[in-house]
C-alpha cells in the first residue's frame, strides 16, 4: 500500500504530529526509535504546557499512550517502534522508507522529526575514555559518582541541568564553558550557581582528557590568558550541543551547514516537495518541547491540506 504520510520520530513534534494525523483520518504510518525525545533524560521538566511539572519518563510515557489512543482496529494511524529509519528515496510519484529490519514503505508525504543527539566532545583521549568516566548523560550516570568531584562541558540548559542533577550525589561539580556568557535560562543558572559545592569556569578550551583506564582529570585553556591548569576529576559530563538526526535525508533534502533541514517557517515544507520536517532537526532558532509539537501541527495542517488540494 501507498500511506498518505509517513512520520519519522517519537519526539514531541512526531508524537504531535500523529495524534493530528490520526484525527484527520491521513492513512499514516508513524516510525520511531524510541518514544518520547531528548528530554527523556530530564528528572523534571516545568514548562510542559498543561502540567506543573513532569519526568522526562512520564512525558515519553504519556506520548506513547496517546499516540497509540488514536491507533489499534479501524484507525488510520499504524506505529512501527523501536525501529530507525536508515533511507528516504523517491521512487516515481511517491518517497520509500527503509528501516534498519530492512522494511520498505511507500507514502505519498513525509513528515521528518527526527531531531537531534548529543555532540561529541572534541579533545585529546576524549574517545578513548568515552563510557570510562566521560559520559554524556547525567541523569543515566550521575548516581555512579556519588562522593566524587566530576566537571560538566557546557554552559547551555541542558549543561546547568547536568550540573543540577550531579549536585545532588557528587562532591564539586565544576562548570566549564567556552564563552563569556551562559546560555541557559538565567533562573536555572542562579539557582545552579547558589550551591556551595558548585563552580564555573567561563572562556576556556578543552584540551585533553586525562587518565589511562577511567577520566583521572581535564586539561584547559584560559582563553584570555592563555594558562593551561589541570583539574582531577572522576567524572565528565558532556553537554557541549546537539547534532541534527538527518543523516538518511541528506541526499534528498537540502541541509545548511551543520546538517539541519531548512524548511519554510510558514508551512515547515522542506525544498523537495511531498517532504515537511519539524522540531529539532529543522533550521529553527528555539529548540523546545512545546515549539516541536507546534512545529509538526503546522506541518500537518499543511500536509492535509496538501494530500487533499492535489
Ligand atoms: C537534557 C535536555 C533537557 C531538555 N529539557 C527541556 C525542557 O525542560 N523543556 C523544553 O521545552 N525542552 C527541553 N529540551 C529540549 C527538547 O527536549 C527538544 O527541543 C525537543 O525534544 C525536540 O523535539 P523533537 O521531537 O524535534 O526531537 P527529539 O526530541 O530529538 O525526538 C526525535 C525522535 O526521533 C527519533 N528518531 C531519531 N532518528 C530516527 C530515525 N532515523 N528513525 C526513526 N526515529 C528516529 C528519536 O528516537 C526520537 O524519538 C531539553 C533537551 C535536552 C537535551
Amino acid at each position: 500500500m501507498t500511506y498518505d504520510l509517513i512520520i519519522i520520530g517519537g519526539g514531541p513534534a512526531g508524537s504531535s504530529a500523529a495524534v493530528y494525523a490520526a484525527r484527520k483520518r491521513l492513512q499514516t504510518l508513524f516510525i520511531t526509535a524510541e518514544w518520547g525525545g531528548q528530554s527523556v533524560v530530564s528528572e523534571k521538566i516545568y514548562n510542559w504546557i498543561g502540567t506543573t511539572s513532569l519526568s522526562g519518563n512520564e512525558l515519553a510515557e504519556n506520548f506513547k499512550k496517546q499516540v497509540l489512543a488514536n491507533s489499534g482496529a479501524g484507525q488510520t494511524l499504524k506505529v512501527k517502534e523501536s525501529q530507525k529509519v536508515t533511507s528516504l528515496t523517491k521512487k516515481d510519484e511517491v518517497f520509500e522508507i527503509k528501516t534498519e529490519l530492512g522494511e520498505e514503505f511507500l507514502t505519498k508525504t513525509v513528515l521528518i522529526a527526527s531531531g537531534s543527539g548529543h555532540r561529541k566532545l572534541e579533545a585529546k583521549n576524549a574517545d578513548k575514555l568515552e563510557h570510562k568516566g566521560l559520559t554524556y548523560c547525567a541523569s543515566c550516570d550521575g548516581p555512579l559518582f556519588s562522593g566524587m568531584d566530576v566537571v560538566v562541558i557546557g554552559g547551555g540548559n541542558a549543561g546547568f541541568e547536568a550540573a543540577a542533577q550531579l549536585l545532588a550525589y557528587c562532591k564539586s561539580v565544576t562548570l566549564l564553558h567556552r564563552s563569556d556568557t551562559f546560555r541557559a535560562d538565567e533562573i536555572t543558572v542562579e539557582k545552579v550557581l547558589k550551591n556551595p559545592k558548585m563552580k564555573a569556569i567561563k572562556n576556556v578550551d578543552i584540551l585533553e582528557v586525562k587518565g589511562e583506564k577511567f577520566v583521572e582529570g581535564i586539561v584547559y585553556k584560559d582563553k584570555n590568558t592563555g594558562k593551561i591548569t589541570e583539574l582531577k576529576v572522576s567524572g565528565i559530563f558532556v553537554e557541549v550541543g546537539q547534532i541534527p538526526n538527518t543523516s538518511f535525508a541528506k541526499d534528498i533534502v537540502p541541509l545548511d551547514e551543520i546538517g539541519r533541514i531548512k524548511i519554510d517557517a510558514w508551512t515547515q515544507k522542506t525544498e523537495t516537495k511531498g517532504i515537511w520536517a519539524a522540531g529539532d532537526c529543522t533550521n529553527v532558532l528555539y529548540h523546545q518541547n512545546n515549539i516541536a509539537a507546534g512545529d509538526a501541527v503546522r506541518a500537518l495542517e499543511n500536509i492535509y491540506l496538501y494530500i487533499h488540494t492535489k
